[in-house]
């Protein structure tokens, strides 16, 4: 058994950025289920919301709330946006780097959004803030970091949670004792045929949640985006960011005629594609990226452009085969507005957890934010406690031998989230049905 201050369970912003906001006297060790750096946050393209001043205010909530269906938290969308200015300079400070003009912040746009308020690093923005993060993390002496290590249980006795049980590349199974568990296990495309996600960010935690009987929320709000690159191949979906509608790709159907608003909430254009898909018998529609300048294309999006060309669709030549995919979960374990979950020295950041800002469907670049905002309020939080309870006897609390079939119980687990959100689903249609 190991002993630790703080565990966290997931190398992407979320835990990155809880355990850099930790105080430096805390003995804190982050294990990420794949590689360090195999987080969906890597993947994220378009940016990250920022308040760009008082004036825009007003829209910036309303903008989050509509996309939401107005179903949002509304003190947790009050806390991100009001929190944004001083999170971007975190990450400054941390090195992060984001597009600017004489020394001015350069901003974009996404659907649903009124006004340009997200920052961005060309189109790979989540690599640049999540490996800067990193290469904090992994100067500071007080964090540990370890790869391919997984969670597969929490050790926990009376609803407080001491510690959790993990298992290495080769299947060894130890647990690991901390005053604090954070959990940031990210979302649950994982469990999805097509998603943008990495296959191996599969919910795991909300499984361990009902199973300890912590409370969820929203299990079945998932978001589908609408433009993913049509393959007949295998594997994680390749997403064509947001803001390439926001810069001005048109979305055409077969007969090449625009069909939609392309800067609609996301579940609003996924659900037109999904229309046309099935009204004209066809496998994906396209994305016209020709009222792009060329320059823009090549400067803004050079990873999408690459990533497209390599596919056989050059964007500056021809039309972009796009379907919808999963994308991002909105709901997760309940937290409350300083990340803490049902459970007594349990918490929950990032896209694991529902802290209500998302509402029913997000708003475009502003999970990153929300992910850092809410990652920063965890770290304050279990900063500012002055004891934790103890286990009396951690080493009896859990029947190791129970865990020697490791791919059984994630298999089990997988089966636990699917049915939850199928269970979920049913419900509030019953309900609103009514
Ligand atoms: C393709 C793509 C593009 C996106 N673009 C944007 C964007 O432009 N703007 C924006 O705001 N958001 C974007 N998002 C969403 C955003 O990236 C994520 O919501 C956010 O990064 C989630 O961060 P996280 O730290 O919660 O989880 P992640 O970054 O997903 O990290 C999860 C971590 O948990 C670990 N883990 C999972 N299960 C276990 C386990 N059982 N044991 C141990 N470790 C475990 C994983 O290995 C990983 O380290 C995008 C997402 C994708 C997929």
């Amino acid at each position: 058994m190991e002993h630790y201050d703080i565990v966290i369970v997931g190398t992407g912003a979320a835990g990155l950025f809880c355990a850099l906001s930790l105080p430096q006297d805390k003995k804190i060790l982050c294990i990420s289920k794949d590689a360090l750096d195999g987080s969906d946050s890597f993947l994220a393209q378009g940016g990250i919301c920022m308040l760009r001043d008082d004036n825009d205010y007003e829209s910036y909530f309303e903008d989050t709330m509509r996309a939401g269906h107005y179903e949002n938290r509304k003190e947790s969308v009050e806390i991100m946006i009001r929190s944004s200015q001083d999170i971007i300079k975190d990450l400054e400070g941390y090195g992060v780097e984001f597009e600017k003009k004489d020394g001015q912040f350069v901003f974009t746009k996404e659907g649903a959004h009124s006004n340009n308020r997200i920052l961005f690093h060309a189109d790979v923005t989540g690599r640049e803030i999540t490996s800067k993060l990193l290469a904090r993390a992994m100067e500071r002496e007080n964090i540990t970091l370890k790869a391919h290590t997984t969670m597969v249980d929490w050790v926990c006795q009376d609803n407080v949670c001491y510690g959790i049980v993990v298992a290495d590349m080769d299947g060894k199974t130890s647990t690991i004792e901390a005053d604090v568990t954070v959990l940031a296990c990210g979302g649950l495309g994982g469990v999805y045929p097509h998603s943008t996600n990495y296959r191996h960010i599969s919910g795991d935690a909300l499984a361990l949640a009902m199973y300890h009987n912590v409370r969820l929320e929203n299990c079945d709000y998932v978001q589908i985006h609408p433009t993913t690159l049509f393959t007949r191949q295998n594997g994680r979906s390749f997403l064509i960011s947001e803001s390439v509608r926001g810069e001005g790709a048109v979305l055409r159907d077969k007969n090449g005629e625009r069909f939609t608003d392309e800067l609609q909430p996301r579940d609003v254009v996924s659900n037109a594609i999904l229309a046309k898909m099935k009204e004209q018998k066809t496998e994906h529609v396209w994305l016209d990226f020709s009222p792009i300048p060329e320059e823009e294309i090549l400067n803004h999006f050079p990873n999408i452009y690459k990533h497209c060309v390599e596919a056989g669709f050059d964007p500056l030549k021809t039309w972009v085969p796009v379907v919808p995919a999963q994308h991002y979960f909105m709901g997760g374990i309940y937290v409350d507005k300083d990340s803490k979950t049902t459970m007594e020295q349990l918490y929950a950041v990032g896209e694991t957890s529902c802290n209500g800002v998302h509402g029913r469907n997000r708003l475009a670049s502003n999970s990153l934010l929300e992910s850092l905002v809410f990652a920063k309020r965890a770290a304050a939080d279990i900063a500012a406690k002055e004891s934790f309870k103890k286990a009396a006897d951690f080493d009896n609390l859990v029947n190791m031998d129970g865990y020697e079939d490791l791919p059984s119980i994630m298999e089990y687990y997988h089966a636990m989230v699917v049915g939850e959100i199928k269970k979920e689903a049913n419900l509030r249609a019953e309900k609103e049905a009514i």
